[in-house]
């Protein structure tokens, strides 16, 4: 089963390496492709061109057997629909097992992402624990977790179709708080691996 972790990276840090490597050692996943989406959301924040983005995501990636990165939202033009990425996946892996991993505040967003409810057609959706708000699942998002809700080791018997939450630790990391870090001065070391943070510092991408 391949397990796909879409995001904007902006930049890519511990919680995204970490939820990766937990989703792959609790659904057996044979690999991790990021992502990573063509236009990150509006915010106030200075964010970094898709091509940073991306070679931030190379450099973080380049030592792990089994993640690699897929491109094919930065090539395709318009907004980066999850829907079609996975679609156009599903078209070139024909009946592979798919997941998309998902952060807890990612999934209870899932409700305003177009075609939402078409996702589980494409791949199943294996979801992750994350500091902040948790508010119980209700309306439409709650029926569709009742009814895809399957064992993670349940999964890879089909190619999507099911909904797993995963027990995985908390990590309260964000993209955000590492650009207002870096914005004003203070180390976010630690936070993401050494790579991307002296890429970082050479470049002066987020200071200022
Ligand atoms: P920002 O702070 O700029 O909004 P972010 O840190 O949330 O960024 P994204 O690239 O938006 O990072 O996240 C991509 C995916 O990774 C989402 O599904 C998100 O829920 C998940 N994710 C990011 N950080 C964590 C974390 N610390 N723990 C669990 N999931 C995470």
């Amino acid at each position: 089963m391949i397990g796909l972790l879409g995001g904007t990276f902006d930049p890519i840090h511990y919680g995204h390496l970490r939820i990766a490597l937990e989703a792959k050692e609790a659904l057996g996943l044979d690999e991790v492709r990021f992502i990573p989406c063509r236009q990150p959301p509006h915010r106030d924040t200075p964010g970094a061109s898709p091509q940073q983005r991306l070679e931030l995501l190379r450099l973080a990636v380049a030592d792990m057997p089994g993640f690699a990165v897929d491109t094919r939202e930065l090539e395709r033009d318009g907004p980066s629909y999850m829907v079609d990425t996975l679609a156009s996946l599903r078209g070139e892996l024909g009946d592979a097992p798919l997941c998309l991993i998902l952060g807890q505040d990612a999934f209870l967003g899932l409700p305003r992402w177009h075609r939402w409810r078409e996702l589980t057609d494409f791949a199943h959706l294996a979801v992750v624990r994350r500091p902040g708000p948790s508010a119980p699942l209700a309306g439409d998002l709650a029926l569709l977790a009742e009814a895809h809700r399957r064992e993670a080791g349940r999964l890879r018997a089909a190619p999507a179709g099911g909904i797993c939450f995963l027990e995985t630790p908390l990590l309260d990391i964000s993209a955000t708080r590492i650009r207002e870090l870096l914005r004003s001065g203070r180390d976010p070391r630690y936070l993401l691996p050494d790579a991307v943070l002296k890429s970082l510092r050479r470049s002066g991408l987020y200071s200022t």
